[in-house]
């Protein structure tokens, strides 16, 4: 046989074997790297093994080391089968059920009655840094379906598990320190030698197979390194990952709430999050009516013949919720307005010189997620969007594609969003089931949009396969605290609508024609946007957007100061300025959470300030300089600020 071993140029090195021969072997004899110690796992044809894999056809062998992404996974997933031994060895009648990695490490599930509390962890903890003391092999096996289920007679888990995932009846599993069995899912070091630098992270519950209708486990969570200074490094970085996550922030700050009784996936928004939501709804209504943009009203309800008509039923269905029956109608909650604002196109008869028609609405929109893939406010099943659709004559896209995007980058840049790339999504021509069959739709749509992009002088990237069925697509994408791709912005082409629903104009020479209807998205979902900008401002939010603008604080509730403190409170909200008054608890505890909240100025009234009629601030931004100023001095900073939107 031949084995092709590609090396860290990406070489090929050629080896004749007349038998079979593990990946030890493979790097001790034939292998040239001096860092053979640093190699902890192989990749055959694609898929990683651990060295003592047997390669036994021809094959193409790329080793893994401790550098690699795949030799941290191999080390984490060690750590995770070290794991599983000493539970085994402290709470003998834990079943357990599976061990894996994850983005932070590694994690094992386990059924046991009881509870597992902080003094079991820091158990946990030191028995594993005891056995690590010693070397043991962790070594793989594989069996056949039949002989797997005895040797798991009385684990129903890894039974389930065994069953699911068998490859030509053989499932794998590891052998700790040739005492603990546990079936294998993923690739370990061959060693416990190699395991020296861990944490245990935290203790929580689980659903088997990670689905709701299956019984609760319980899941103990870890992370290992090679070494000390880049496990602490990691774990810093997942401690700065979690206090940018948009469900941390939502929650302390008081912006939005879930609750399962009120359904899965629908956001509830709090007093401060409907205050954000509500300003940058007024921003952008603003925007649009500098762009010429008409705001329409439509119901969240649509029949379901019109998204029959419009294509939705047959192509996006599975994201729909099911219809309502009544009174002979079958209605749904609609997904998306589009065939709305088609109808209120349809019902004028168009002329070309009425072109362009720029609809646009604040939509509440209901999409069915999947319950798994529901995540804060970044994937939801209730959302609203400043939807809005364009209806031009093929003559006036490019325009009309400019137009859209310097809409999107001026209110991106107002926001100041970092965006990760912008992207072309094209068709795949070979894909006829995805995609509505026009050629000459689709060559003259995805030309435009290329042409306009480079007149534009854009980066971007073009992929091939992601266009919507009914045409091309521009995205700006960002990616979340949580590494997810989200798109932002969009702007779509669809000739495909104006056709089913038979939408016409007369043009210049009285002829019936078929609009261009571009769709366009600005900000994407308001849920998924304040999830954003929670994210990229950590909570800091600019003055125009934070929900409490100013926070006044007596430094006694005398009947003077009090008096005082209102008639600079009212001085600011006569401007529209979110200004509180705050004066329970004591000053220093008030400062501390009027800085907790994030409030962007913090106002303190004392005698001083009573006598001479100023009043003394400092801000979020910094907190050690305090200033002296009259209220109406204050006023105007802040009027000029929000206006500005700095
Ligand atoms: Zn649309």
């Amino acid at each position: 046989m031949e084995v092709k071993i590609l090396d860290e140029k990406n070489k090929i090195n050629n080896i004749k074997l007349n038998q079979a021969i593990t990946g030890y072997d493979l790097l001790q004899k034939y292998y040239p790297s001096k860092d053979k110690n640093q190699i902890v796992a192989f990749f055959l044809n694609d898929k990683v093994h651990d060295l003592f894999a047997k390669i036994n056809n021809d094959a193409t062998v790329q080793f893994i080391f401790q550098k690699d992404l795949e030799g941290w996974k191999a080390l984490n997933y060690g750590c995770a089968l070290v794991l599983a031994y000493v539970m085994k060895k402290l709470y003998p009648e834990a079943i357990l059920a599976i061990a894996n990695n994850y983005e932070d490490g590694f994690y094992l599930d386990f059924d046991y009655q009881q509870q597992l509390k902080q003094e079991d962890f820091l158990k946990l903890s030191e028995e594993m840094t005891k056995v690590l003391n010693t070397n043991f092999p962790i070594s793989l096996f594989c069996q056949d379906l039949k002989t797997t289920l005895e040797t798991y007679q009385d684990n129903p888990y890894v039974q389930e598990y065994a069953k699911l995932n068998q490859i030509n009846d053989q499932i794998c599993s590891y052998l700790v320190n040739n005492k603990v069995k546990m079936i294998a899912s993923g690739v370990a070091v061959g060693t416990s030698q190699l395991i020296k630098h861990f944490k245990l992270t935290s203790i929580t519950g689980a659903y088997w197979l990670g689905s709701d209708k299956n019984k609760q486990l319980q899941r103990v969570t870890g992370i290992a390194d090679w070494t000390k200074e880049a496990l602490e490094t990691k774990i810093n970085q997942i401690v700065a990952r979690k206090n940018r996550d948009h469900r941390f922030l939502g929650k302390k700050l008081g912006i939005f709430m879930f609750n399962d009784e009120v359904g899965k996936g629908l956001p509830l928004f709090l007093p401060n999050g409907m205050i954000i939501k509500k300003t940058i709804q007024e921003y952008l209504r603003q925007q649009e009516f500098k762009w010429d943009y008409q705001e329409v009203a439509t119901p969240v309800l649509g029949s379901v013949d019109l998204y029959k008509k419009s294509g939705h039923w047959d192509h996006y269905r599975e994201n729909m919720f099911s219809p309502i029956a009544k009174d002979n109608e079958m209605l749904v909650l609609r997904p998306m307005t589009c065939p709305h604002h088609c109808m209120i196109y349809q019902a004028t008869a168009r002329s070309y010189r009425d072109l362009p028609i720029r609809l646009s609405e604040h939509a509440l929109l209901y999409r069915y997620e999947a319950s798994g893939a529901l995540t804060g406010l970044e994937r939801v099943r209730s959302m609203e969007l400043t939807d809005s659709h364009i209806f031009a004559r093929p003559d006036q896209m490019k325009e009309e594609f400019k137009r859209c995007f310097h809409l999107i980058a001026e209110v991106l840049r107002t926001f100041k969003i970092k965006y990760d790339y912008l992207s072309l999504s094209l068709r795949d021509s070979k894909d006829t089931e995805k995609y509505y069959q026009d050629d000459e739709m689709w060559n003259t749509s995805e030309n435009a949009l290329r042409e306009v992009l480079n007149e534009l002088k854009l980066k971007y990237k073009e992929i091939i396969g992601e266009a919507a069925f009914y045409g091309p697509k521009f995205d700006v994408q960002i990616k979340t605290a949580l590494g997810h791709e989200v798109t932002i912005s969009t702007i779509q082409f669809d000739f495909l609508l104006p056709k089913r629903f038979n939408l016409t104009y007369i043009d210049n020479q009285n002829q019936e024609r078929h609009p261009v209807i571009i769709h366009r998205g600005i900000i994407g979902t308001y849920e998924r946007f304040i999830a954003t900008l929670l994210e990229q401002t950590q909570g800091v939010f600019p003055l125009w957007l934070a929900p409490k603008q100013l926070v006044i604080l007596p430094i006694n509730n005398s009947e003077e100061i009090m008096a005082y403190s209102t008639v600079v409170c009212d001085a600011f909200k006569a401007k529209n300025i979110r200004a509180i008054i705050s004066s329970t608890e004591t000053l220093g505890k008030r400062i501390k959470l009027a800085h907790e909240e994030k409030i962007p100025y913090i106002v303190v009234i004392g005698n001083k300030e009573l006598k001479t009629k100023k009043i003394t601030y400092h801000t979020y931004q910094d907190q050690k300089h305090d200033l002296s100023v009259t209220k109406e001095v204050l006023v105007r900073k802040l009027l000029k600020e929000i206006n500005n939107k700095s």
